[in-house]
């Protein structure tokens, strides 16, 4: 039996070249505050945490979390990691339970979640790596001959700008396109018509053969946002993501029943948080992110349960931990994809501390049959751009 020896928690934090905010953006949750800093300033993601799971055969494997590094860091190596050393990897369901019922007064969201999350997926690799499996032939194996996927960046921008960034973008042959909304309820009619603007721009250039997603992340309001959708829905939008702050179930239902898609759960936290979203009909396409719902552990019960419901899973962000569970699930239909670019909102990060996450070709990306785990490795590459918390 294979025993885990070690956790080893490291926060990387970038110091490299970044591109400067700009003004609206993209919506967030603390528009609804009267300030005038630069409203995506809690939203960046310039540090990043890797969790190695060292094992007594000396394989590691490589869980990672974006929430609050530090204090993930210091959930792991004060509470988790302890509950995890000794024990044999394969026993991951229990493992789970034993961090997630241990931690429960305080943890069950956010950074105990995290935490959580962060151990699990290197659990999971650490276990592919064992038996010489991609995590996803651990998980049900290939239910699709590749992982369409679509292009999510188009930030608020001059019209023209965005137009631009779409019409290079369609040269990548992609499923859909992702756009962020500049402006919400604090900037009024006007507002509402710039952003009304920027989805008739950006379907001018896409055209109506792929999908248009479109991004509140959280920055409007439920009056709001039932006043702008019958202006977008000749747009045929494929979802309408985070309308709403993500603890307003009730309000994502309540959208959920009119014209337009409503997606989310990038916010949402476990089984059980992700249940009550399907349960409510809160989401049309649910968006749980593996690095904070709960691991691949949680992850996997999720998408059995949302196949029941026959809600479709596109889990948020690209990352290889999410394109396994898409690999190895019917119910989820293609991927999200970050493109690579410099470092803005912190996403990018993925790419600066890893190698070997795929990379889409003609719109799919593929899962190698032969690279056991989930394929990736911690990179020297950019080390030079950052300093580590060890
Ligand atoms: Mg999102």
């Amino acid at each position: 039996m294979v025993k885990i020896t070690e956790i080893r928690t490291r926060v990387w934090n970038w110091v490299g070249p970044t591109v400067p905010p700009k003004a609206n953006f993209c919506t967030s949750a603390t528009d609804a505050l009267p300030s005038s800093e630069d409203s995506m300033a809690s939203f960046r993601f310039h540090q990043w945490l890797t969790c190695e799971v060292v094992a007594d055969n000396g394989m590691i494997g490589i869980g990672n979390a974006a929430l609050a590094p530090p204090l993930i860091k210091e959930t792991i190596d004060q509470y988790l990691a302890p509950l995890v050393i000794g024990a044999d990897p394969f026993d991951y369901a229990l493992l789970w339970e034993r961090m997630y019922r241990k931690t429960h007064a305080w943890g069950r969201k956010g950074i105990g979640m995290t935490a959580i999350s962060a151990i699990d997926i290197g659990i999971w690799d650490l276990m592919g790596k064992i038996v010489e499996k991609p995590v996803f032939k651990l998980l049900g194996g290939r239910t699709k001959h590749k992982i369409p996927v679509y292009y999510s960046k188009l930030y608020a921008d001059s019209v023209d700008a965005m137009q631009l960034e779409a019409a290079n973008a369609m040269e990548g042959n992609f499923q859909g396109f992702k756009a962020r909304f500049g402006y919400g309820p604090k900037d009024g009619m006007a507002g509402m018509r710039e952003n009304i603007k920027r989805v008739e721009a950006l379907r001018e250039v896409i055209g109506y053969d792929r999908d248009l997603m479109l991004e509140a992340y959280m920055g409007w309001n439920l009056d709001y946002t039932r006043r702008i959708i019958p202006k977008l829905e000749k747009y045929e939008p494929r979802w309408l993501e985070e309308p709403v702050i993500a603890d307003d179930i009730l309000g994502y239902a309540e959208l959920n029943r009119g014209p337009i898609p409503i997606s989310g759960g990038e916010h949402e936290f476990s089984v059980i948080g992700c249940h009550q979203l399907l349960h409510h009909r809160a989401v049309a396409v649910l968006q749980y992110d593996t690095n904070r719902v709960g691991g691949i552990t949680a992850a996997n019960k999720i998408n059995a349960i949302a196949e029941a419901y026959q809600i479709p899973v596109i889990p948020h962000a690209g990352q290889v931990h999410n394109y396994h569970l898409t690999m190895s699930n019917i119910n989820c239909p293609m991927s999200e994809y970050f493109p690579v670019f410099d470092v803005e909102i912190g996403n990018e990060l993925f790419y600066y501390i890893f190698e070997g996450d795929p990379e889409p070709v003609d719109g799919y990306l593929d899962l190698d049959e032969n690279t056991p785990g989930l394929g990736i490795k911690i990179s020297d590459r950019h080390l030079n751009n950052f300093t580590i918390d060890e």
